[in-house]
């Protein structure tokens, strides 16, 4: 594996957006992990991907030719106070590298020591919460959901302290950018001008080249950001993901999730569920996902404030930000569409989507299980294995029938395969990580191997794998998932 030094494109942006460093040993590394369809995407050989040399480098206890690593620095909103300057406090950048299909790739190694940026933390994460990011990385790429990758994990017995001793860990993240809203909050903040018009520059040039042919490049970047900020956050609520700590230092500016935290795919159909422990007043909470994206496109519209608005005035920002307002709810309303197996819109699905959430919440019926039985009863016409999860079965039998006349036209076929390809049968719940993570705690890493190549085809039922598409165990609902990682 070879970075190309001189194409270290992030670098290039100056001293002012990173402080050069190393990565920290860790003893005796070992592996956890590797997803192969990333290595491929990448170009990474097996057997290379399986030698001594990729878990040293993994591990951050080696440094690959070309690579001169860094941590960048940022700031943030979190939990909707503005918090100052945090940055990469352990996340280290080791450079860019291009794939064979031309893609640029920037190759992060998480939880490899010590940051100017770390704070009071110890520039570490432990293997529990780098199995979960790992997991999720992949398995939200297979769903088709805008997300940076995970490359690989590896493990180390070296302790850390949390609320326990646990041990360290490291996941090698890939996205074409790492960039943040919190980056251009940073250098907005700090009445740094000049860098933030470099930074807004660079992330038009290299990700956004269409808007540097608009009137106001900075309000294109605004909008185009918003939209697809919007669909990924579309994507999030059709498929039940709720992110667990929206700060706008864990937005990415190309719309892809980031940052894999307390996350949590809903088990039962709650709106108002709240998967991080941490989150005490709910602000994070399923159904506030689509608010808080614009609120947090709001912050990042007044760090571009005076690029956008060189005349001191708001108007071209607030403009700009408008779409997601129409867009959101379009995203939304198309995917459940197309879980419901209605190919194109028409009066009143709108009224059908909004029915049956409602019995789902008023029932607290699984949403996996609930969307993966319509996708089956679609085929075989045959209704009984949905109906059997709500206990107000009038209700259930009065929707289906508004349901069942909307689709009597509809080719049946095609409604089943849409269906299919829309409802996912097999999600990173809670339960099944944490399994993989008990069993990887005592070095067994078959578990997480299983799930992990499971994950990859999430819309295909597999021989022998019907437990991952069951309901989960009553401790599921007991597992708390907080900050602490
Ligand atoms: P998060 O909530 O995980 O996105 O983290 C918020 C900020 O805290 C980021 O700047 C992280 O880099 C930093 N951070 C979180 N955990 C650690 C840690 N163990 N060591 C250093 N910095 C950390
Ligand atoms: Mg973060």
């Amino acid at each position: 594996m070879q970075f190309a030094t001189d194409s270290q494109s992030f670098a290039e942006l100056g001293d002012a957006f990173f402080t050069r460093l190393s990565t920290t040993p860790l003893p005796s590394p070992y592996w956890v992990g590797t997803s192969d369809a990333m290595a491929r995407t990448l170009g990474l050989s097996e057997p290379w991907m399986q030698s001594q040399e990729a878990l040293e480098a993994f591990t951050g206890n080696t440094v690959l030719p070309g690579s001169r690593p860094l941590a960048s620095v940022y700031s943030g909103h979190q939990f909707g106070q503005w918090a100052g300057q945090l940055g990469d406090g352990r996340a280290i950048l080791l450079g860019e590298m291009s794939a064979p299909d031309g893609q640029g790739w920037e190759i992060q190694l998480k939880g490899a020591g010590l940051t100017p940026y770390s704070r009071m933390g110890d520039g570490r994460a432990v293997l529990r919460s780098s199995i979960r990011e790992f997991l999720c990385s992949e398995a939200m790429h297979a769903l088709g959901i805008p997300t940076t990758r995970a490359l690989c994990l590896t493990g180390s017995d070296q302790s850390v302290r949390r609320e326990e001793v646990e041990t360290a860990a490291v996941v090698t993240r890939c996205a074409p950018s790492f960039i943040r809203f919190g980056h251009f909050e940073h250098f907005s903040y700090n009445g740094q001008h000049a860098e933030l018009k470099a930074l807004a520059d660079y992330v038009i040039a290299r990700y956004y080249p269409a808007c540097a042919d608009s009137a106001n490049p900075y309000a294109a970047l605004l909008e185009a950001v918003s939209e697809r900020t919007a669909i990924m956050v579309a994507q999030w609520q059709a498929v039940g993901f709720c992110h667990g700590v929206m700060n706008t230092d864990n937005m990415s500016i190309l719309g892809l999730t980031i940052d894999y935290g307390p996350f949590q795919f809903l088990d039962v159909f709650d709106p108002a569920h709240i998967c991080n422990h941490s989150d005490t007043q709910g602000r994070y909470s399923y159904n506030r996902q689509p608010n808080i994206a614009y609120w947090n496109l709001f912050c990042l519209g007044q760090a571009l404030l005076p690029l956008i608005n060189t005349d001191g005035g708001q108007d071209e920002a607030i403009a700009a930000l408008e779409p997601y307002k129409t867009l959101f709810p379009q995203q939304l309303e198309m995917r459940l569409r197309h879980k419901l197996g209605l190919a194109d819109s028409q009066d009143g699905d709108k009224a059908l989507i909004e029915g049956i959430l409602k019995l789902l919440a008023q029932n607290k019926v699984d949403y996996t299980i609930f969307w993966s039985r319509m996708s089956t009863s679609a085929a075989s016409n045959d209704w009984e294995s949905v109906r059997d999860l709500f206990l107000d079965r009038q209700s259930w039998d009065q929707w289906l029938a508004l349901y069942s006349e909307r689709i009597a036209p509809t080719d049946r076929v095609a409604m089943a395969a849409l269906m299919q390809k829309t409802n996912p049968v097999y999600v990173l719940r809670n339960h099944l990580g944490e399994a993989a993570i008990q069993q990887a705690k005592n070095k067994d890493f078959s578990e997480l191997e299983r799930l992990h190549k499971l994950l990859q085809t999430p819309f295909t039922a597999q021989a022998g794998m019907q437990a991952y598409a069951g309901f989960p165990p009553d401790w599921a609902s007991k597992i708390e998932i907080s900050c602490s990682s």
